[in-house]
């Protein structure tokens, strides 16, 4: 069978960056750049004060204790241009450009402010509190590259060199069917022998989650044409994911629905567990198309697996990989060789250690081990049962 990593390789070998646009840097966030920004302006834009103060020549505080007329006011906002005359004082604001003439700022709290002149303690250095032009980031310098991804701070750099615009990747469009002949939509009163569909929801946040936008969500019953004539409409997306019917069940018809649209899979098992019935193939209109299992934690750890890396992959994102660490079970786990181990844990910090609590239930259809999981830890194929203390690697899903 299928190792996870081969898996994935094949997956990754389909998958092309999408498109660029350009976004306005308000619809950019949790996108990925699809330029490399150089700097059009110094930043600060001209010398200025850090803090609010008085500035000064710092030859004329050599002999300070000393006193200065102040000579007038410099506010934030003022054009460059102001000149401070020899043995004068400037009062001076924060972000106040430094007028001609002064080489440094004595801050308002070190000075005896006496109205129309001020004393000064103590000399100062040339350079205090003065953020000189493009100390910070200089006109040319590229302070962002092709695949970063775009949070609040890369905003407010690209908001502050002016950028109203930014190139970026299209996000992938994808669709999701769930599929099951027991399935009721949320919001309604499940018949006898119906369940609630948890899983577009799931997915639908994981899809997010990874740089992709939802075109479309609905629910399949276990019919063939009915699923080949919803999955026909859905291959107008980038990506096609599908949960359930994809194993060897009596009403598992995903798969024969996928031939029928000549769908061709690439491969449909993985020795993994959670998971292991999960198909993977490219439609003839290009669509890429995942056929999930539907236990609520094979999906999600699937889709963890194989679907987020690829819709990054496609979003432009130049890391598509989770933060890896070695960690430690507190837990035995108990484990058959043959197929990888995907261990939902909790983990916290013991002194250099991440110390990982496996979840109590294990099992793929257990709704209550799909939260608090800060980590999937993974146990390889090759391995049999686990003690407590053994240590592996872990995919880090969210800080701790
Ligand atoms: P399947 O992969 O279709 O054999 O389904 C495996 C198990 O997952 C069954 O117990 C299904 O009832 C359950 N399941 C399938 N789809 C969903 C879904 N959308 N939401 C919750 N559970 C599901
Ligand atoms: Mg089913």
């Amino acid at each position: 069978m299928l190792s996870v990593s081969e898996a994935l390789a094949r997956i990754l070998a389909r998958v092309a960056p999408r498109d660029v646009e350009r976004a306005p840097l308000g619809a950019a966030r949790g996108r990925f750049l699809a330029e490399a920004i150089a700097a059009g302006r110094d930043l600060p834009p001209w010398d200025n004060s850090a803090m609010d103060g008085f500035a000064v020549r710092a030859a004329d505080l050599a002999a300070a204790p000393v006193e200065l007329p102040v000579a007038g006011v410099v506010a934030a906002g003022r054009a460059p241009g102001a000149e401070l005359a020899p043995g004068t004082a400037l009062r001076i604001m924060t972000g106040a450009p430094l007028p001609r003439g002064a080489d440094c700022v004595v801050i308002r709290e070190e000075v005896e402010d006496l109205g129309d002149r001020a004393r000064f303690a103590v000399p100062a250095q040339a350079g205090a509190h003065v953020r000189r032009a493009g100390e910070d980031v200089a006109r040319g310098a590229v302070v962002l590259e092709p695949g970063a991804p775009i949070g609040a701070g890369e905003i407010a750099l690209l908001a502050a060199l002016g950028r109203a615009e930014v190139a970026v990747r299209r996000r992938p469009r994808v669709a999701i069917l769930a599929t099951g002949d027991e399935l009721c939509p949320l919001g309604q009163e499940p018949a006898p022998g119906q369940i609630v569909s948890s899983n577009e929801h799931a997915l639908a946040a994981q899809v997010a989650d990874a740089g992709g936008e939802v075109v479309k969500s609905a629910l399949v019953p276990d019919d063939r044409a009915r699923t080949a004539a919803a999955l026909s409409e859905a291959l107008s997306a980038d990506v096609v994911v599908t949960s359930g019917g994809v194993s060897v069940g009596d009403y598992d018809v995903v798969r024969g629905a996928m031939a029928d649209l000549g769908v061709e899979l690439d491969f449909w098992k993985v020795a993994m567990r959670p998971g292991k019935p999960v198909a993977f193939g490219a439609a003839p209109g290009g669509a890429l198309v995942f056929g999930l299992p539907g236990n609520p934690v094979s999906s999600l750890v699937s889709f963890e697996l194989f679907v987020r890396p690829a819709l990054l992959a496609m979003a432009g994102a130049r890391t598509i990989e989770r933060p890896r660490a070695e960690v430690v079970l507190d837990g035995p786990v108990a484990k058959q060789p043959g197929r990888a181990h995907f261990v939902r844990a909790a983990l916290r910090r013991r002194g250099d250690e991440l110390v990982a609590t496996p979840h109590a239930r294990q099992g793929s259809g257990m709704m209550s081990s799909l939260v608090g999981v800060d980590a999937l830890v993974a146990v390889p194929a090759e391995a049999g049962d686990q003690p407590a203390g053994a240590r592996h690697c872990a995919l880090l899903l969210r800080a701790v």
